[in-house]
């Protein structure tokens, strides 16, 4: 519990102004590994609630890594919207919607497998408003990680889901996708 205490400097307050912008020195740190029998604390729950909402307040939001909204642990989620036969990428759901499918929860998430085959796919980042740009990303991605139950499962991706878990792990290691992408422009929505 130490370790996790530490990693925590500042928790957020108010989550629809909790994802930390780009001046965020956690998002240049590599974050911590979650203890596994931390999993099912009531700290970790309260982070993944935190994530949750913060994720949740983003209505083109697909994805959250905890170093966003200023904690360094090996944690991310992705949206359960991306499953649902209306979300539109860039966009999400319609306003009217109510039954969002649950959030998925990756803890210490690791890449098992990049498909050699990649292609260069557009991108942007709820904690770098408003840049997108392309970056080349493998079409498929095979990732290992805990859930919030503590349970170790395998999951396969193509497309959107496996831009997200190479998006997400880099997250966990410091690196924003502005690094590495190219045609960087700035879209502010009217
Ligand atoms: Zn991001």
């Amino acid at each position: 519990m130490q370790k996790i205490l530490q990693a925590v400097q500042k928790p957020a307050r108010n989550a629809t102004h909790s994802v930390a912008g780009g001046k965020n020195k956690i998002l240049r740190q590599n974050s911590q590994e979650v203890p596994v029998r931390e999993i099912t604390t009531p700290k970790i729950k309260k982070i993944l609630k935190e994530m949750s909402i913060a994720l949740k307040s983003q209505n083109d939001g697909v994805a959250l890594a905890a170093p966003q909204i200023r904690y360094s642990l090996q944690i991310f989620i992705v949206s359960g919207k991306i499953f649902d036969k209306d979300f539109i990428r860039g966009k999400g759901l319609p306003v009217n919607k109510k039954e969002i499918p649950k959030d998925l929860i990756f803890i210490n998430p690791k890449i098992l497998k990049l498909s050699r085959e990649k292609e260069w796919v557009p991108e942007g980042c709820l904690s770098i408003r408003w840049l997108y740009g392309n970056v080349y990303r493998s079409k498929k991605a095979t990732i290992t990680a805990y859930n919030e139950n503590g349970k170790k499962f395998i999951r396969g991706a193509s497309g959107l889901l496996a831009q997200i878990f190479q998006h997400e792990t880099e997250h966990l290691s410091g690196i924003l996708f502005i690094d590495h992408a190219k045609d960087i422009k700035e879209e502010i929505p009217k």
